[in-house]
């Protein structure tokens, strides 16, 4: 079955979305290397390469399914934050933003009875509830920090362990 002009204009947006994410990402990247946080610019940088690879999987499923892929603009990402509270602060609303759109594209897929895209979607929404926890867990942590430099060194230090992987 081929994919729905609906369901195609919204896979696409969802792309852009994606991709928005990934340069969302780097720029906060961009922003933690120059306030000398290389942990949480390690981080973000994983975080923006994830992201692409999730614009890049629609991207697939689309031409797999026989539609168009047509990429939209993409918005200028802020590339400065007050603190890094603020910033993951921001991480965190973006990724809620994230899932209430992935939502809406899954009942939008429902609404069309395109169950191969509500299958394919499923792997979106599991991954989003992944993004919520960590990005709050980050915000609970540095809000812990406080005033405190060196605690905010420590998270830095574990940030910059993360590998590719998780
Ligand atoms: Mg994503």
């Amino acid at each position: 079955m081929a994919l729905s002009k609906t369901v195609q204009t919204a896979l696409n947006d969802q792309i852009g979305r994606e991709f928005y994410s990934a340069y969302l990402y780097l720029s906060m990247s961009a922003y933690c290397g120059s306030r000398n946080l290389p942990g949480f610019a390690h981080w973000m940088m994983l975080q923006a390469k994830e992201e692409a690879g999730h614009a890049m999987k629609i991207y697939g499923f689309i031409e797999d399914r026989s539609g168009r892929v047509m990429l939209q603009a993409i918005d200028k990402p802020p590339s400065d934050f007050k603190s890094p509270l603020e910033l993951v602060t921001k991480v965190r609303q973006h990724e809620e933003m994230v899932t209430e759109e992935l939502n809406k594209l899954y009942a939008l897929a429902a609404s069309e009875h395109d169950y191969a895209t509500q299958i394919f979607l499923e792997w979106f929404l599991t991954e989003q509830v992944e993004e919520e926890k960590s990005s709050s867990q980050l915000v609970e942590r540095v809000k812990m920090v406080g005033d405190n430099q060196g605690a905010l060194l420590l998270i830095d230090r574990e940030l910059g362990a993360r590998s590719a992987a998780s």
